[in-house]
């Protein structure tokens, strides 16, 4: 007999749920999953001991017939796929037809189902894969799935259960997901009998957001708009050209004032189907590089739509990872829309700053939304920021790739520019009514302005406070601005067109600066040395390990070259092996406006003062310095007032 042998269906099955079924969560997408594909619009999870225990979903959808009722548990049976061909168009957010049999064989499960055409239900009991009962049962039609004691014969995999809260903030966050991609249809989560999410259903995503997180949340975030671009078809072998393919993005992305230390409140879904994607990950975090600081993250809840062909959704067994044929295109769409929506809006932090808690009789639920938040999920949050595999890398664009000398500029300053110009603003001012006696307030007073940095254009400075910050009035406002800042922003923006122009302003020292490398240093510089020319830093080799300096970037000046380059070097060692050379230019950028700009604790006179506010108005980013810290607060006049008790 050879050595090679057949594993029992059960094994085989208790396989597959290793790859289906990681935790209780992962039972409650394959159920979400199952219940919207049968077009339910009431959906209700129950979970008792996190998950452990008790795992029930109650859907209003079209139910199985009589005779699929006990098919379901079977490997590899599902209605939603028929043959191969149709593995390149999947409609349905499940295919595999593994989900029901890979948890049955972990769980005691009881399924209990009509469909509307039959007028009586079934239901099947099975635990372990084995099955108990299967009887006709009268019910209204829809599905009712119970899992109880998940995992009770695996018991390796419940040992690597955690905590009955964290598991349960796991749930929370998934039905969170998927409520927030389905606004017209009804969610409910209870654990242990107490209610902790109840979404009835909604027209907008806007009015979703409220009922998820409250309006705290929902201050913070810009609406993205349906935003599409279309690519042109393909051209045939036979020179036919097929039809142009559109992507279409919406969603809700936050203001660089929010800053997450990970990225768990990033929502990404791809034709309605929640995913795990690092390039649509990476091109979120190119929009906001240079917005906030390097190691947050920002809330993002991201749709995006094409036809379903264009994406692969059979790549892993959880099917969360997809891969999209037109990887390239699809994470510069998303970058730029993102980017275009952040420099639309100019948005401008607040003071006094916002304190985060939220009462609990407005958001019970914020408590485990908010776990979910602080924990870290896998795959581990630095995967953010981490290289992306070849494969990944390959979708990217070009200049994400490989060194070029003369790349283009990432995006267009006029045009961003005239964007913001005609952008519009959205709230509607409000009129006050004051007693007579306290006098009348200005007629022009906008009240409920957004927090927006198109105020900077009027704004009338009052004086510097502590020879650092800017004192301003605005129409909405007291504005302070932080000097340092603010010149940093409008330098690296200057200096960062020019490098893009190529012609950078450069100054020649009187006398080249020698300067020795160590070794580790060396590599870099022999790396980057057309990078340093390229932003003004004309440099030789000088004798084994030491470089000679003969010009350095006018904006920066002489005093601080010997400085620069070794800044430069060592960003370079710490990025470029990690991020692209685009983002590496963008960081010797910043630090040559960063060590050129006006430092705090510096005497401004009014004209320069309003010389600053002008050039910081006319920047494309006006909002934070390039290393993601707020360039201007602002004491709003409505707070201004509530603190005087006038209104
Ligand atoms: P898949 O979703 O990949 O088809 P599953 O194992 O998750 O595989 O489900 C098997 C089949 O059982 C589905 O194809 C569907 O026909 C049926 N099914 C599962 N859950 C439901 C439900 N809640 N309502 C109606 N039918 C369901
Ligand atoms: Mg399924």
């Amino acid at each position: 007999m050879g050595r090679i042998q057949i594993l029992s269906d059960d094994l085989a099955n208790k396989i597959a749920a290793g790859e289906v079924v990681e935790r209780p969560a992962s039972v409650v997408k394959e159920l979400l999953e199952n219940s919207l594909d049968a077009g339910a619009t009431d959906l209700r999870v129950d979970v008792e001991a996190g998950g452990r225990r008790l795992i029930r979903l109650v859907d209003n959808g079209g139910g199985m017939l009589r005779d699929d009722a006990l098919l379901a548990f079977e490997r590899h049976s599902t209605s939603k796929i028929r043959a191969a061909g149709d593995l390149f168009s999947i409609a349905t957010l499940g295919f595999r037809g593994e989900a029901l049999p890979s948890i049955s064989s972990v769980s005691r499960l009881i399924l209990e189902t009509r469909a509307s055409e039959e007028s009586t239900g079934s239901m099947v009991e099975i635990a372990g894969s084995k099955i108990h009962k299967y009887e006709e049962i009268a019910r209204t039609p829809g599905t009712t799935i119970t899992v109880r004691d998940l995992f009770f014969n695996v018991p390796a995999r419940r040992k690597f259960l955690r905590s009955e809260q964290t598991e349960l903030a796991h749930i929370a966050s998934l039905v969170t997901h998927y409520s927030l991609a389905h606004p017209d249809k009804s969610f409910e989560l209870r654990h242990n009998s107490s209610q902790l999410l109840l979404a009835t259903p909604v027209e907008t995503l806007r009015e979703r957001l409220y009922q998820v997180f409250g309006s705290r949340t929902l201050e913070d975030l810009v609406e993205l708009g349906e935003i599409a671009k279309q690519v042109p078809g393909e051209i045939a072998e036979d020179g036919e050209e097929g039809a142009p393919v559109v992507f279409r993005l919406s969603g809700f992305i936050s203001r660089p004032q929010v800053q997450k230390s990970n990225r768990n409140s990033i929502f990404l879904f791809v034709n309605r189907r929640l995913i795990r994607d690092r390039l649509l990950l990476h091109a979120l975090q190119s929009a906001y590089h240079n917005v906030i600081p390097p190691h947050a993250f920002p809330f993002a809840l991201l749709f995006v739509g094409c036809p379903p062909e264009e994406v692969d959704v059979n790549v892993h067994p959880s099917k969360t990872e997809v891969r999209f044929k037109r990887g390239s295109f699809l994470h510069d769409f998303v970058r730029d829309a993102i980017l275009e929506t952040l420099t639309r809006q100019r948005p401008v932090s607040s003071v006094p700053a916002r304190e985060t808690p939220q009462p609990a009789a407005e958001l019970p639920y914020s408590e485990f939304t908010q776990r979910v938040e602080n924990e870290r999920f896998d795959p581990p949050v630095s995967d953010f920021l981490q290289p992306l595999t070849a494969v990944e890398q390959a979708q990217l664009p070009e200049f994400v790739l490989r060194p070029q000398p003369a790349a283009a500029p990432r995006f267009d300053f006029e045009d961003a520019a005239i964007a913001v110009e005609t952008a519009p603003i959205a709230a509607t001012p409000v009129k006050l009514r004051i007693p007579e006696t306290h006098g009348a307030f200005p007629e022009d007073a906008i009240l409920d302005a957004p927090p927006s940095m198109e105020a900077l254009g009027d704004l009338r400075p009052l004086g510097q406070l502590q020879e650092s910050f800017i004192v301003a009035a605005g129409r909405d406002g007291l504005w302070i601005i932080d000097q340092h800042v603010a010149h940093e922003r409008i330098l690296f923006e200057k200096v960062l067109r020019q490098r893009a122009a190529g012609k950078v302003e450069m100054q020649n020292l009187l006398m080249p600066l020698i300067l020795d490398l160590t070794p580790a240093q060396g590599i870099e510089y022999n790396r980057i040395r057309e990078e340093l020319q390229a932003v003004g830093f004309d440099t030789e080799p000088f004798g084994n390990r030491t470089i000679a300096v003969k010009s350095a970037p006018a904006a920066a000046g002489v005093a601080d070259a010997e400085k620069l380059i070794f800044e430069i070097l060592e960003i370079a060692e710490n990025e470029l092996r990690s991020v692209s050379l685009d983002d590496l230019r963008r960081a010797m950028c910043a630090s040559i406006a960063c060590r050129a700009a006006i430092k705090i604790n510096t005497r401004l006179d009014s004209a320069k003062i309003e010389w600053l506010l002008r050039e910081l108005a006319a920047t494309e980013y006006p909002m934070s310095c390039p290393h993601g810290r707020p360039v201007a607060l602002r004491y709003a006049t409505r707070d201004i007032l509530k603190g005087f008790h006038r209104i």
